[in-house]
Parts: C-alpha cells; sequence; structure tokens
C-alpha cells in the first residue's frame, strides 16, 4: 500500500499529461478562472502625479504657512497652473498635479477665508505628501499579475485598468462522475428496504463546481461488470478528461470497477492509499491517441468519497494548474486525539478562533467514514500523521477547510 504523498506525486505526474488548452473569455466571465497569461500594464499606473486627497497643490517652502488660492483642477479637468511660493491651487482627489507642485495639503488641514489658506495650528505638512506619482504602482510594461491564479475581484481590477477586455484563461477541466451500487437510488425518490439516495453524485458535482471546473452526471450504474464496462468505454470514447466513480473499488464480492477498469485496458497506476477515510482509493490511466485519460475510483462511502476528492483531485488538478494557493492552516488541538494505526488520518474537525485570533480545532463526532451529517458538522479536516498515535491538547495540527 502506497503512502499519501507517494498517491500524490503519481497523481500529479499523469495530470501533467492532460493538456489543458487555453481559451479567451471576457474580463467579467474571467472571474473565478484560471489565469494562463501573465497580465502585462500598457500604461504607467498611476498613469501621472495625481493628488492622493481633496485639498490643495504647493510648492513646498518650510517657511510659508499662507497660500493664495489661483485656481482649481478637478480630477479629469486638468489646468495648466504654475505654483510658486506661497500659492496654492485647489485640487481634488486623483486630479492631476500642476508643474512644480510637489505636495497637497489637506482640506481638513487649512482655514479658508475667501481666496486664501492658512495651515491650522496643529498641523504640519510635509515634502511629497498626499502625492501618487506617477508609475508608483507600477511601471508600464511590468507584469501586473502573474499567471496561475485563481481570478479574484481584486485581479479584475488591476486587468480592468490595464485595459484587458479579455483575458487567457486555462479550459474547464471536464470530469464525469459514475455512482456505482445496487442499492443506490435516485435522491427525488423514498428509500424502500434496503436502498439509499445516491448522495456522491451530488457531493462530487457540487465540489467541482465549487472550484469552477465542467461536472457531468453519467448517472448511476448497478453492480455489474457488463453495465460498468459500457459506461467506461462510453467515458473513454467520450471528450471527458477525468472519470471519477464512486463505490466498488473495495475488496468485497460485487466490488467489479477495478477489474473492468484493466478488462478495459486501462492502467492502475495504484489502488489502496495508507489514509483514513478511503484507503480503497484507485487511480489508473488511459492513453489512446496520445491522449490521456485519468480515472479516479473513489469509495463509496459518503466521507471517504468527498474527502478523498478534495485531498486527491481537487488539490491537483489545481496544482497542475499551477495555483499554488495552500488553504490549509495551524490550529492548536483543544483535546487529546487518538488512533490505533498507522495510517494518515483526515479527521473532521471543527475549529473556533478565540477573541486574540488564536485556533482552536476539536475532533467531531465518531469519526465512521459512513457519517455522512457528521461531516456536514465539521468545518475541516485534522491531520493527523502516520506515525503517531496520540496528539496531545495544546499540540499544533495542520488543518484543511471544508
Ligand atoms: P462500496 O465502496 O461500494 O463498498 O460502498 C461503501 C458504502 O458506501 C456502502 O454503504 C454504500 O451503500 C455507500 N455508497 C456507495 N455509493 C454511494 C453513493 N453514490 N451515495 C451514497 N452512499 C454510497
Ligand atoms: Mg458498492
Amino acid at each position: 500500500m502506497i503512502s499519501y504523498s507517494e498517491a500524490n506525486k503519481i497523481i500529479e505526474e499523469e495530470l501533467g499529461k492532460l493538456e489543458i488548452k487555453t481559451e479567451l473569455v471576457g474580463l467579467l466571465e474571467s472571474t473565478n478562472r484560471i489565469l494562463a497569461e501573465d497580465i502585462i500594464s500598457d500604461i504607467n499606473l498611476p498613469p501621472f502625479t495625481n493628488s492622493a486627497v481633496d485639498g490643495y497643490a504647493i510648492k513646498f517652502n518650510e517657511e510659508v504657512n499662507k497660500w493664495k488660492i489661483i485656481g482649481e483642477i478637478g480630477a479629469g479637468n486638468y489646468k495648466d497652473y504654475e505654483i510658486g511660493d506661497g500659492l496654492a491651487v485647489s485640487i481634488m482627489t486623483g486630479g492631476k498635479m500642476p508643474p512644480y507642485g510637489d505636495s497637497v495639503i489637506p482640506i481638513e488641514d487649512v482655514i479658508i477665508e475667501n481666496d486664501k489658506i492658512e495651515l491650522k495650528g496643529n498641523s504640519t505638512y510635509k515634502k511629497g505628501m498626499n502625492i501618487r506619482k506617477a508609475g508608483s504602482d507600477l511601471l508600464s510594461n511590468e507584469i501586473a499579475i502573474n499567471k496561475n491564479i485563481i481570478i479574484k475581484p481584486k485581479h479584475i481590477a488591476v486587468a480592468a485598468t490595464c485595459g484587458k477586455t479579455e483575458l487567457k484563461v486555462f479550459r474547464k477541466v471536464k470530469i464525469g462522475v459514475l455512482a456505482t451500487g445496487d442499492e443506490l437510488i435516485d435522491i427525488s425518490e423514498t428509500p424502500g428496504k434496503d436502498k439509499i439516495r445516491s448522495s456522491n453524485v451530488y457531493s462530487i458535482l457540487s465540489a467541482i463546481k465549487e472550484f469552477n471546473q465542467i461536472g457531468v452526471d453519467l448517472g448511476i450504474a448497478k453492480d455489474d461488470k457488463n453495465e460498468i464496462r459500457k459506461r467506461i468505454e462510453k467515458f473513454i470514447e467520450s471528450d471527458i478528461d477525468i472519470l471519477v466513480t464512486s463505490g466498488g473499488v473495495s475488496v468485497g464480492k460485487y466490488d467489479y470497477v477495478k477489474n473492468v477498469m484493466e478488462e478495459s485496458g486501462v492502467k492502475i497506476n495504484f489502488w489502496r492509499v495508507n489514509i483514513k477515510p478511503g484507503k480503497p482509493l484507485l487511480f489508473g490511466t488511459y492513453g489512446n491517441n496520445n491522449k490521456t485519460k485519468i480515472i479516479f475510483g473513489l469509495p463509496g462511502n459518503p466521507v471517504s468519497c468527498l474527502v478523498n476528492f478534495i485531498l486527491f483531485i481537487k488539490n491537483n488538478i489545481l496544482k497542475t494548474l499551477g495555483v499554488i494557493e495552500d488553504q490549509s492552516f495551524i490550529a492548536e488541538l483543544a483535546e487529546a486525539i487518538f488512533k490505533k494505526d498507522n495510517k494518515k488520518h483526515f479527521m473532521r474537525g471543527f475549529y473556533k478562533k478565540d477573541s486574540d485570533g488564536n485556533i482552536f480545532v476539536n475532533r467531531v463526532g465518531t469519526q465512521s467514514s459512513g457519517n455522512l451529517a457528521e461531516m456536514g458538522k465539521s468545518n475541516c479536516l485534522i491531520i493527523f500523521d502516520e506515525d503517531k498515535i496520540k496528539l496531545n491538547k495544546g499540540d499544533k495540527v495542520f488543518c484543511i477547510p471544508i
């Protein structure tokens, strides 16, 4: 059985062969997509030296504390005024600075009388104050945003000011989701004697939606070799990049997924990882006409299924697209936690911040990988490493928000 980090290494390497193309999308449409080009500014930011406040543009001279107002410059309404000693121009935030003007005194710091201003007794001023110099934020032709980030409103602001109406982003990865199991029924039905609703399809499709890729519902297959084979072969023929199956990958009599994959020509890169939840995880690849397809067989237990999707699929797809943001954080255990094996555990936990900003985390519930209501009450996974069986109250642990 391979370790968590070995499994991730293999997945990362195989996902790298997917060849994810790029496309141009409108600026607003690029929100939450992954940027595939560096954004270069075509202008200095700001483009001209301007005032950072509403106030009076002056030429600095420490001997002077009274000025005569000789004119006004509004934002976007520049007029040429030559400012000499003792002269000031009323200027608005964003107004272009006139020649010789090197400082702006805020309106709040002066007493105004007709066309004269005087510095208030308790106010001081410094050379260069309240000026935004041309190019002080970014120079023309410099990189304004580095590629491989998830595009957020702050990036849209930068791209907009650089005049980008379209951005090059990575094409969305298409992920098919197939549930397997004779016990599964659609969620609109009420379970009879031995059936359950197929919640995994929804948790996985929702997780795909959350990180803005394309999920394709491939329905429910019975625990029937032929039926599963047909679905896998259909996936191989399709334009779907990644197949995620749920259930049927363990050691039960009707766990056919691995066997059928092998018979369909899928290379099994690994089966079973030394983790909890999700030990039976299966990972395979299919190569055809220089096109790689990826297959993840997730365990059917609802907790294992979603936790494994987050740990192995979502995080590695993002890595493949160059996104290195890591959401994990360190918290202090509010109670001791135990385990009995040498697996790496991802325990459902609940973290809280105290008024000083310290983060404390508790374990939630029984940790059964079938208890999905329990998972719904947690807000993170507590990472409990292979080589430990006890972590003490007060120990620092890594957590992953879910
Ligand atoms: P399996 O991995 O097929 O052995 O299934 C393990 C457990 O997960 C069983 O209790 C299944 O009933 C349950 N399970 C399998 N598929 C799903 C699904 N799509 N939604 C919810 N539970 C499932
Ligand atoms: Mg099953």
